[in-house]
């Protein structure tokens, strides 16, 4: 049924193609009906001798059909639309950015899917709006992440209306192995980490409702992060996949969802590129805590510090001093925990060193070759 697909998908495209369609049924119509009775003036008896096939009604009908099918085809929404993805080959924790031209509708959105895994990201589409696509023709954008537990193959990128599916393009997903360790906590540790609380519960959810947001703000646009400390001296990697144990006996296991700097206390912090604090507290579980946001969906956390010199709502440069580090919260030592989190997911930050999260340049290059 692959020609169906392709009839139809030319169809769908623009209502020009429908005109032409309809156009060609119509006068193919109106030749038969000319033939036909040409050769058969008084009608056709069928070969059996008991009924009588009009003629006049069956040319009728053909016509009538070619309109209805015309008619069915404009209820049919027209789209046009071209998906650029950036990078097209991909690995677990990596960040992609997508550029759309020609989506409409409400609730528009880029979904990241795989056969085995179903959908694994989502994020709101936002207007990138330059000169040269002004004919007309919005271009659209969304910055997404590829999960650390994201298996190898190809995934898809989904475009999304309220009413459903407008587009999609294949990306490959490669694969990536991660570190395993095992983590041994002391007994304050143990209950930061097992001990469930009101507060803790609130502190996540509260965390949660920012990184979820989607603010159409653009402060490191085309622009590599930096490292948040001058050293380079790593103490645990994005994705490690850790076994806590208890004080007590017992563990539980998570992935690591960020990168360690084993700093002494008191080392300064910066911000890893420019953005605007939209949370600087002391949390239960993370310590002294400041997050930057930077893009749309995208968000830098800093925790366990042990000094914090910035306030919500602040405006921050790249290399501008956030705090200091140090070991508060749940940390078995002085060091700064660094993440990066796009539309709620983690990404490897030192992926997000090496090249900039959302280049809107090379997306609209891409989309005009
Ligand atoms: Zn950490």
């Amino acid at each position: 049924m692959n020609w169906l697909k392709t009839w139809l998908n030319w169809l769908k495209k623009t209502a020009y193609n429908r005109i032409v369609y309809a156009t060609a049924l119509w006068r193919r119509g109106l030749r038969l009906q000319a033939s036909l009775f040409k050769n058969f003036p008084r009608g056709v008896v069928s070969r059996d001798r008991r009924s009588l096939f009009n003629i006049k009604k069956g040319a009728r009908l053909i016509q009538r059909s070619c309109l209805l099918l015309f008619l069915l085809s404009l209820s049919i929404p027209a789209y046009s639309l071209r998906i650029v993805v950036m990078p097209d080959t991909l690995k677990p924790g990596y960040p992609l950015s997508i550029a759309v031209e020609g989506a409409n509708g409400q609730g528009l959105v880029a979904k990241l899917a795989t056969a085995a895994q179903g959908i694994v990201g989502e994020a709101r589409l936002f207007d990138i709006q330059p000169r040269e696509f002004a004919q007309g023709n919005l271009v659209k954008a969304a910055i997404l992440a590829a999960p650390s537990t994201m298996k190898s193959g190809t995934a898809t990128i989904r475009i999304e209306n309220d009413h459903g599916l407008l587009g999609e393009v294949a990306v490959t997903i490669m694969e990536r192995d991660f570190v395993s360790e095992v983590i041994f906590l002391d007994e304050r540790n143990t209950e930061i980490r097992s001990v469930p609380s009101r507060k803790k519960t609130e502190e996540a959810q509260w965390l949660w409702a920012i990184l979820a947001r989607t603010d159409d703000s653009f402060y490191a646009e085309g622009m590599s992060f930096s490292r948040p400390v001058a050293s380079t001296r790593r103490t645990s990697f994005f994705g490690d996949r850790r076994v806590y144990r208890y004080s007590g006996g017992g563990s539980d296991t998570a992935i690591h969802a960020g990168v360690d700097y084993g700093v002494p206390t008191g080392t300064p912090v910066y911000a890893c590129a420019p953005g605007r604090v939209v949370l600087s507290a002391f949390r239960e579980a993370t310590g002294e805590s400041i997050v930057v946001e930077h893009l749309p969906g995208v968000y830098s956390l800093y925790y366990h510090l042990s000094r914090r010199d910035v306030e919500e709502g602040a405006f921050v440069t790249r290399g501008g001093m956030l705090g200091e580090s140090g070991m508060t919260g749940l940390a078995t030592g002085p060091h700064l925990h660094w993440e990066v989190r796009i539309a709620g997911e983690n990404v490897d930050p030192d992926v997000c060193i090496l090249k900039p999260i959302f280049d809107k340049d090379s997306l609209l290059q891409r989309l005009r070759d």
